[in-house]
């Protein structure tokens, strides 16, 4: 029975979505945890993971070293300034990766997908079902309505987050502007408060609001004339990103080439 379990390492165990995966593995049965791993010099290192995130004791202790044995997953959702690092440790280890990090800097994204041609890697600014569908659902809508219909996004988060616009917003944008056959970069539009123009016809602006406890919303809008169409997810507990990680986890110690791999792939969604 042991052997069949899915052994994961959460990277970031103290933070917020460290516990929550750490909770998540620990009542799970088809995982076990063989690694908790946080920064060198933070607190909660050297105390058992089971009490670090308010259940009973586990024999694994936070560490700031990955050393997870063989055929074990790591899951990441650390900090952007740690992602670099921990690609390389998952190289040296050669242990398949979870990603779910925002915020990863160019240099850390061009890592990822060198290391993805030696690891299989699943890397989403989401994990949550719903927001992948939601990606699917802006492409669809994107392309069906074509550019006469202006594209527009905001997302809120909690007080605490610190990369603005989300990975999730970035994502969704993506998603649309490509649909469309356009460059990202050269239409999307983070404020317009030195704007001296009117909207152009082609731009997405992506607004983001702070405040609170908001696990994450994202709203996309399709604004016609007459007409208005708005599609909205709302997380409302970040169970729901810990659960798709480890779901993405068991599917990469399925077996798994390498690549780099999306949560359409682990749920099987297709692409459109
Ligand atoms: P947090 O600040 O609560 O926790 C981050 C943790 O990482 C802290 O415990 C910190 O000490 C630890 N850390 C920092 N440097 C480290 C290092 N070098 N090695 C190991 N651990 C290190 O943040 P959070 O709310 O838990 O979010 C973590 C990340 O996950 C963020 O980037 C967030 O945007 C992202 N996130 C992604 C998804 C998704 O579905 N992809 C969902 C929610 C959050």
């Amino acid at each position: 029975m042991t052997d069949r379990l899915t052994a994961v390492v959460i990277v970031g165990a103290r933070g917020r979505m460290g516990q929550t995966l750490l909770r998540t593995v620990m009542e799970s049965e088809t995982m076990t945890l063989v690694g908790a791993v946080d920064r060198t010099g933070g607190p909660g290192l050297g105390q058992d993971a089971g009490r670090l995130c308010g259940m009973p004791e586990c024999g694994v202790t936070v560490s700031d070293v990955m050393e997870p044995p063989r055929g074990a997953v790591v899951v990441d959702f650390s900090l952007p300034r740690a992602t670099e690092r921990n690609i390389q440790r998952c190289l040296e280890i050669r242990s398949p990766l979870v990603l779910g990090t925002t915020g990863i800097s160019p240099e850390a994204r061009a890592l990822l997908k060198e290391a993805a041609k030696e690891l299989p890697i699943v890397s989403a600014a989401n994990f949550s079902v719903g927001v992948t569908l939601l990606v699917r659902l802006a492409e669809l809508a994107a392309k069906s309505l074509g550019q006469e219909w202006e594209a527009e996004l905001y997302e809120l988060h909690h007080r605490h987050k610190r990369d603005a616009p989300s990975g999730t917003a970035l994502r969704i944008a993506k998603a649309v502007t490509s649909a469309q056959g356009r460059n990202f970069d050269d239409v999307a539009v983070m404020s317009r408060e030195k704007s001296d123009h009117a909207r152009t016809s082609d731009e997405i602006g992506i607004m983001s609001l702070r405040g609170g406890d908001s696990v994450g919303e994202h709203t996309l809008m399709f604004l016609g004339d007459g007409e208005r169409i708005e599609l909205t997810h709302r997380a409302m507990d970040r169970g729901i990103f810990a659960l798709g990680a480890l779901r993405a986890a068991r599917w990469l110690a399925a077996g798994r080439a390498p690549g780099l791999y999306e949560m359409v792939d682990v749920l099987g969604l297709g692409r459109f």
